[in-house]
């Protein structure tokens, strides 16, 4: 399929209109959204559910309405702020991020793909989405939502592989040519895939596109590609223990000894011996405990 193909523009057509119809409110996708504030949601999605971010994204923006207001604070702060969102490499990250636009973009998030992609923590994903929700940019924005709808509706197959280059041509051949209405059915199709088109059960009864999906077409055949190899269990996991020690810190004012943060660590059990100690290290590397004289806290 090619944008300009007569099913190409019926699927983006019908696809656009559910959204404007159907689409979760959610505050980052409003008209008068800043960049920074629709970056910020961008890096708490990731890999962490809606109604868990709304409530930290909205504290994170009266608090922090530029990137000079986070590069401003310690990157403890953020790190305490971003909770219990998970992954916190990515307060880490953000913070870094916030001081590079404050410093070498006047404040102002980069348009340019490229320019996205200089920053810390912004992948190929991040930078697209970026350009595409902020600026209204004409790019391919593929997530896993959208790998499933494409994977249904075009190549008639239950589940999306693992992540390949071609995922990025196979959204380009759907996208719509004018930049708007490309920005919507990326936003679209992701929407699809999160409230439609679920992996478990989807809802061919109120898809739009439903009459062009090649997967219920065929009679939903169960051909899914292998599966990725499944994570680990989070129970007994060294995240679970590194999560541990972060919780200590963030309720901690000051800064505590790296024997108590090792106690914390073991605190509801541990796999192995060496488990807090590698946690906390790994903590440390990853920055996001220090160690100031002897003392461990927040960067
Ligand atoms: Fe997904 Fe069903 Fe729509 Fe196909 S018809 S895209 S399987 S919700």
């Amino acid at each position: 399929m090619k944008p300009t193909d007569p099913v190409s523009t019926e699927i983006s057509v019908a696809l656009c209109e559910w959204f404007a119809r159907s689409a979760r409110d959610l505050p980052w996708r409003g008209p008068d959204v800043a960049p920074w504030a629709i970056l910020v949601s961008e890096f708490m999605l990731q890999q962490t559910q809606v109604d868990r971010v709304l409530p930290r994204w909205i504290a994170w923006m009266e608090r922090w309405p530029t990137p000079s207001a986070l590069a401003a604070d310690e990157p403890g702060e953020a790190v305490r702020a971003w909770d219990r969102l998970g992954y916190p490499r990515r307060a880490i990250w953000l913070h870094r991020a916030a001081v590079e636009i404050a410093e070498r973009h006047g404040d102002t998030v980069p348009a340019n793909v490229d320019e996205l992609l200089a920053l810390s923590g912004i992948g190929p994903y991040t930078a697209r989405a970026v350009a595409a929700f902020a600026y209204g940019e004409r790019h391919p924005v593929v997530d896993t939502n959208t790998r499933r709808v494409i994977a249904r509706l075009v190549h008639g197959r239950a589940a999306a592989g693992m992540p390949a280059p071609g995922d990025l041509a196979d959204m380009e051949a759907l996208l719509p040519e004018s930049r708007d209405a490309a920005a919507v059915f990326n936003a679209a199709a992701m929407e699809l895939g999160a409230i439609v088109c679920t992996a478990r059960a989807p809802r061919c009864d109120a898809c739009p596109v439903a009459r062009w999906c090649e997967w219920r077409g065929a009679g939903y055949p169960d051909n899914a590609p292998e599966k990725r190899p499944k994570q680990a269990k989070f129970a007994g996991s060294d995240r679970q223990v590194r999560g541990r020690i972060m919780a200590l810190l963030r309720r901690s004012t000051e800064a505590v000894e790296p024997a108590a943060a090792l106690e914390a660590a073991a605190d509801g059990g541990v796999r192995d011996p060496d488990q807090p100690r590698r946690a906390y290290d790994s903590l440390i590397a990853d920055g996001l405990v220090v160690e100031l004289d002897g003392r461990a806290r927040l960067p």
